[in-house]
């Protein structure tokens, strides 16, 4: 049997261990002190991703204090990911991609209708992913916070301009995020097929939990 290199470096047992088809949502408890690990499986797929607080849903992932705490728009490997309370709800430990964004938002059918003409109005987007996995835990609309977006490529210019380009991020690379409090992963394997965020071909993602 061939060696599994996409559980290289994980810190104990494997618990979970899933393939998230293209367009689909996810939703997972992590438990504090395990680490989810995020396989980009054949590469530039981006995943829109949004967590809370297993216990009370009211503290969620706050992009601003994110971003304020580190002085920086990118999240990097040491990256402490902050609640709306200023707490680390995960701390990204390891990752194969330089960098990746928190500002470029989730895509929607009216932001695609915007940008891309209202042919588009019908096509699946990451808001009703996660409004479908929100559904499902009592979440509704006032629940959607800005989001991550892992393996997305959001340069920012000198003159403060940014874009939604290729990406950087190839076959196999992955992300680590150690939970350091019980949170309640919502990812949308982002359906986009009107710019790069998935190399105009949305494909799946591995879901790998370890102790
Ligand atoms: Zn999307």
């Amino acid at each position: 049997m061939n060696n599994d290199y996409a559980l290289d470096g994980l810190p104990g047992p494997v618990i979970y261990d899933e393939i998230v088809p293209a367009r689909a949502p996810w939703m997972f408890d992590i438990k504090r002190g395990q680490t989810l690990r995020i396989v980009d499986m054949e590469g530039n797929q981006a995943v829109d991703f949004l967590m809370y607080n297993s216990h009370d849903d009211s503290e969620r992932y706050s992009a601003q204090d994110t971003i304020a705490a580190q002085s920086n728009i990118f999240l990097r490997e040491g990256t402490q990911l902050l609640s709306n309370d200023g707490r680390p709800m995960l701390t990204i430990t390891a990752t194969t991609v330089a960098y990746h964004d928190t500002i470029g938002g989730a895509c929607s059918c009216e932001s695609n209708t915007l940008r891309y003409g209202y042919h588009t109005k019908t096509q699946h987007a990451c808001v009703d992913n996660f409004l479908e996995a929100h559904t499902r835990a009592g979440r509704n609309k006032r629940d959607m916070v800005s989001n991550i977006n892992f393996f997305m490529n959001v340069p920012v210019e000198a003159d403060g301009a940014l874009g939604i380009v290729d990406g950087i991020s190839a076959p196999g690379l992955h992300v680590d995020l150690r939970a350091e409090m019980d949170v309640t992963v919502v990812i949308s394997n982002c359906p986009q097929i009107n710019n790069p965020c998935n190399g105009f071909n949305p494909t799946p993602v591995r879901m790998i939990v370890s102790e």
